[in-house]
């Protein structure tokens, strides 16, 4: 079938909804279903799946999209994203990253050159990178002096990770930063030794109360980073929104119809949702108009300790060659009620942990509550657990109490040697053992990126599916502690698993009869390409809802 047909077809529809019948067919097709099948066709009607090798009868009158003999898999899922930040990151921001950015003289220059071209005022915010004081020529991040600098009229903000946030001293100034303020539960502000601010905050984005930009800059941006996302296949994301106006802006961006991809949206508690609007029901309330299979309230997200990148995440032992241990952001007690209200309220609550400290925290706190699941059947889950710190006996209580670990495939390329810096030999020779948990312990783990923009394939399913199997890293070396993980297993967290770690396993994750029509088209079988080359596999097609969002001729999406 030829592309125009394609758009033809995806032409007819009713209330949204691709109508008539489609026959995908001449195609090897994963449909990862329980017993992990390959079909050769698939029969769509009215969005969804209505026959795996349908029957001759069943086919009459569909129309056919002949796949050429190309490999079908489900659509695939990133259970943990911000597609949000990565929006911000791409086309809000200033690109102050290596290599264009060498030295905070290039970094200041940069920011120097967006301020004249805004009146003063106008907030600026920069993109930089992890670790990023071992790239630049100084050897140390900027401070407030070094962006006045680029202007002390435009208030000014550097992210080097969802932490580490650099302010400039107009910023500090409008956000009423002095001496005076307090560093927050689980965040801290660098200092000078009589105390004043330097700029540098770690962990305080909502304590300083940092803006968030209007959706005019936001929705446009966010189309763009979703595109992305539609292009490598993604047709379901778990958004952890952390901006206060992140969930105006998918509720905006789905009133337009402009959302094509699937979001399950677990705001952060409180500083995103308080923890009123999320017992008394007012935050789903503000759904009810949302087409749920395109934008649902998934469940929560809390933060229980900081990164390990800015060596806030809360430690039993200290860092390596270092007194600092990290911090909990919420005292156990208060935090465990925090915990027991929002699953009383029905809520699936997912909550980032890295430190072994933090996560054993959480897991008290699920061990407290009356019932294993949410009320979406799903398991809740802890964010970077089994990223660093996973030993068998803290393997052992996710079991009993049925809690689920949700590291970051992608972490082992772009992050797996910063852990290893910050945890010394000892600790730092345990990172990301997928095998262990998937394999032997058999955990349903997620894929997931946790991507924030820094990487640009951090967003990409088969960059974090390559991650798994080849266990190479940005440094150069490969982790050779046979930790490594199939494709098929590998493509099974990135779909069943991910569906089912979000309760949506009855509606995505597979290609089986009733499920949504999410699937994505390759030219080649993932399971036979070589290993280096399923980095940058990209699809020939993607589609979500038996309608083509993605194609990669360009001849593709319907207006
Ligand atoms: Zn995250």
């Amino acid at each position: 079938m030829s592309n125009r047909d394609i758009a033809n077809l995806n032409a007819a529809k009713a209330n949204g909804v691709p109508t008539g019948k489609i026959l995908v067919t001449n195609a090897i097709i994963l449909t990862m279903d329980a017993a992990e099948r390959t079909a050769g066709s698939l029969l769509i009607d009215g969005g969804r799946i209505v026959a795996v090798d349908p029957s001759e009868e069943q086919v009459k009158g569909a129309a056919i999209a002949d796949m050429g003999g190309k490999t079908v898999v489900p659509g695939l899922i990133d259970a943990h994203t911000h597609m949000e930040m990565i929006a911000y990151g791409w086309n809000i921001a200033v690109n102050v990253k290596p290599p264009l950015v060498k030295s905070i003289d290039d970094m200041v220059e940069r920011l120097a050159e967006k301020a004249a071209t805004l009146p003063a005022g106008k907030w600026i915010l920069g993109q930089g990178m992890h670790y990023q004081n071992q790239h630049l020529a100084e050897g140390r991040y900027p401070n407030r002096w070094d962006l006045d600098r680029a202007s002390a009229e435009h208030p000014m903000v550097v992210r080097f990770s969802f932490h580490i946030n650099i302010f400039n001293s107009k910023a500090l100034e409008v956000l009423g930063v002095d001496e005076n303020t307090p560093d927050s539960d689980g965040g801290y502000l660098e200092r000078t030794a009589e105390g004043v601010p330097t700029g540098v905050s770690n962990d305080m984005w909502h304590a300083l109360n940092a803006p968030d930009w209007p959706y005019e800059e936001v929705g446009p941006a966010l189309a763009n980073a979703q595109a992305s996302f539609l292009a490598n296949g993604v047709t379901a994301i778990t958004e952890f929104t952390l901006f206060r106006g992140g969930i105006d802006a998918y509720l905006e961006m789905e009133r337009r119809k402009d959302l094509k991809i699937r979001v399950a949206l677990y705001p952060k508690v409180p500083d995103v949702c308080p923890l009123e609007d999320a017992l008394s029901g007012k935050i789903g309330a503000r759904f009810a108009e949302a087409d749920p299979s395109r934008l649902m309230l998934g469940g929560m997200k809390m933060f229980i300790d900081g990164g390990l990148t800015s060596r806030a995440a809360a430690m039993y032992e200290p860092y390596w060659e270092s007194d600092l241990k990290g911090d909990l952001s919420f005292e156990p007690e208060e935090f465990s009620e925090i915990v027991g209200k929002l699953h009383g309220a029905g809520y699936q609550i997912c909550v980032h942990a890295i430190g072994d400290l933090a996560q054993d925290v959480v897991l008290d706190a699920y061990a407290a509550l009356p019932e294993r699941k949410a009320a979406n059947g799903a398991a809740h889950r802890i964010e970077h657990a089994g990223n660093c710190l996973w030993t068998d006996e803290r393997a052992g209580r996710f079991v009993e109490l049925g809690v689920l670990p949700v590291p970051q495939p992608p972490f082992i390329y772009t992050t797996a040697p910063g852990y290893r810096k910050n945890l010394g030999p000892v600790r730092g020779a345990n990172v990301f053992p997928m095998r262990r948990m998937v394999m032997d312990q058999k955990f349903a783990v997620p894929g997931n990126s946790d991507a924030i923009g820094i990487h640009p394939k951090q967003h990409v399913p088969m960059f974090g599916i390559w991650a798994m199997v080849t266990r190479e890293m940005n440094d150069g070396e490969t982790l050779h502690d046979g930790e490594n993980l199939d494709v098929m297993t590998s493509l099974r967290m990135y779909t069943r698993f991910a569906a089912r770690s979000i309760g949506r396993e009855h509606e995505i994750g597979s290609l089986e009869p009733g499920k949504f029509a999410d699937f994505v088209v390759f030219d080649d079988n993932p399971l036979t390409v070589r290993p280096e080359m399923l980095r940058d596999m990209m699809p020939d097609q993607t589609w979500i809802g038996g309608e083509r969002v993605f194609a990669r001729d360009g001849d593709s999406t319907r207006a």
